[in-house]
């Protein structure tokens, strides 16, 4: 039974979501979200792996491949789940879509979008970029030292100056609409480091620090990124 919502209910709890190709996953990856989900008090963050890049080239592993990956990679970090609704579903990636899928299921729980800073400077490239903000909140990991209002572009700095929040209660009291940057401590890893090292023919030892080594030995086991795609 759904309970009455009465005045003095709290508010659902919020739905962080950090999406990615996770091609593969590493330490970067799982540090910084589990941090971000421990340090904003969220109890709740799901990685979301792309079907399809849309705004890049096309992954090396394939869709089961790097959800089998993130699999093994996740449970080394408790707290944070895996949800496979975009590789399930037949439309493409675009982040607009999965967000409005959120929505639709979750109509009373605030939506956090988790981004790099990197990523984020490109978000007016994105499909439909502009109802991005009417559907979730973004919360921004920036670099320490990093001054974001001077990388802004001209179009992303107004929604910049207008959404931003130092107030980190306000991804809970609103649905959407805020952004939040949210300094992480540097992780020096990327996948495509990651990549180029095992066609390089590094060894485990040269990779462990990088990824958990359960996600090294599927992809020692299955002899993925060892040539081109
Ligand atoms: P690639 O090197 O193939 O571009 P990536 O390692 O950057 O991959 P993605 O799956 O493209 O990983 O990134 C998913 C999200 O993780 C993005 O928001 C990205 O900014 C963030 N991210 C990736 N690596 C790091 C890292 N080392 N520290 C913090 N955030 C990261």
């Amino acid at each position: 039974m759904i309970a009455p919502k009465t005045a003095h209910s709290q508010p659902a709890e919020p739905l962080a979501l950090f999406g990615g190709t996770f091609d593969p996953v590493h330490f970067g990856h799982l540090r910084v979200a589990s941090d971000t989900a421990a340090a904003l008090r969220l109890p709740e963050l799901r990685l979301i792996p792309s079907k399809k890049p849309v705004h890049r080239d096309a992954t090396s592993a394939n869709a089961a491949q790097r959800l089998a990956m993130l699999r093994l990679g996740v449970s080394e970090f408790p707290g944070l789940r895996i949800d496979d609704c975009e590789l399930i579903r037949e439309t493409p990636s675009y982040t607009v879509f999965t967000l409005e899928h959120f929505r639709e299921r979750f109509p009373e729980r605030a939506l956090i979008w988790v981004i790099g800073i990197d990523a984020f400077l490109g978000i007016t490239r994105w499909y439909e970029w502009q109802r991005l903000f009417d559907l979730a909140h973004f919360v921004v990991l920036n670099r320490p030292g990093f001054a974001v209002a001077n990388a802004l572009s001209a179009s992303l700095s107004s929604v910049w100056n207008g959404r931003l929040t130092s107030d980190v209660s306000a991804l809970r009291t609103n649905l959407h609409g805020q952004l939040y940057l949210h300094t992480v401590a540097p992780q020096a890893v990327s996948a495509t480091e990651i990549r180029n090292m095992l066609l390089e023919g590094a060894s485990d030892n040269a990779l462990r620090p990088l990824l958990p080594a359960s996600v090294l030995a599927y992809i020692r086991e299955n002899r993925l990124y060892t040539g081109p795609t």
